[in-house]
C-alpha cells in the first residue's frame, strides 16, 4: 500500500513522478488545477491532449477514467489526466470519484511512477463537498493495490487540508 502524505500547496510545484490533473472530458484545458497545469507546464501538454482527442479519445475522456501525457515544463515526468464527476446532491454516487483515484494509480503503475501527487478531485468547480471528497479520496487510495510508494495529496487551502487530515485521523 502506498504511503499517504499531505501537503498544503500548489500541485504544479510538486517534484514527483506524476501529478494528477482534475481535467474535464474535453482534455483541452479549463480552470482550477487544469488551468494551472497547462499554464505552468506549457504547450507540450496540450499538444499531447489534442493528439489523444484525435485518436483514442475522439469523444473525450470519460468520467472516472485516466490517461497520461508528458508533464512539459512541470517538475514531474508525467501528468495523469482524470475526469471527476460533477456533484449532484440528489445522485451523489461516489464510485466514479473513487474510480478517478484507482484509475490514476493504475496508469501510474503502467508508467512505473513511484510518487504521485493528487489534488482534491471534483472538490472545486465540480462542487463535491470537501469532507465527502476527502473521504472518497483516502478510501480509494487506501484500497488500491499499487506499486506507487507515495501518494501525496496536495491541498490548495487550509480548509481542504483539514478535511483530508481529518480522514487520515
Ligand atoms: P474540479 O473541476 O474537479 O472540481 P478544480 O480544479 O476546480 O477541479 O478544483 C479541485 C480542487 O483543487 C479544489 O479544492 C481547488 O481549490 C484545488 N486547486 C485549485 N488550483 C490548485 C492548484 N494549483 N494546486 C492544488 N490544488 C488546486
Amino acid at each position: 500500500m502506498a504511503r499517504i502524505t499531505l501537503v498544503r500547496g500548489d500541485i504544479t510545484q510538486q517534484s514527483v513522478d506524476a501529478v494528477v490533473n482534475a481535467a474535464n472530458s474535453s482534455l483541452l484545458g479549463g480552470g482550477g488545477v487544469d488551468g494551472a497545469i497547462h499554464r505552468r507546464g506549457g504547450p507540450q501538454i496540450l499538444e499531447e491532449c489534442r493528439a489523444l482527442r484525435a485518436s483514442r479519445y475522439g469523444r473525450g475522456l470519460p468520467t472516472g477514467q485516466a490517461v497520461a501525457t508528458t508533464a512539459g515544463r512541470l517538475p514531474a515526468r508525467w501528468v495523469i489526466h482524470t475526469v471527476g464527476p460533477v456533484y449532484q446532491a440528489s445522485a451523489a454516487d461516489p464510485s466514479l470519484l473513487a474510480s478517478c483515484y484507482a484509475e490514476s494509480l493504475r496508469v501510474a503503475d503502467d508508467l512505473g511512477a513511484r510518487t504521485v501527487a493528487f489534488p482534491a478531485i471534483s472538490a472545486g468547480a465540480y462542487g463535491w463537498p470537501l469532507d465527502g471528497a476527502a473521504r472518497v479520496a483516502v478510501e480509494a487510495v487506501c484500497g488500491a493495490v499499487t506499486a506507487v510508494e507515495e501518494v501525496r495529496f496536495v491541498l490548495f487551502d487550509e480548509r481542504a487540508y483539514e478535511a483530508f487530515a481529518a480522514q487520515l485521523g
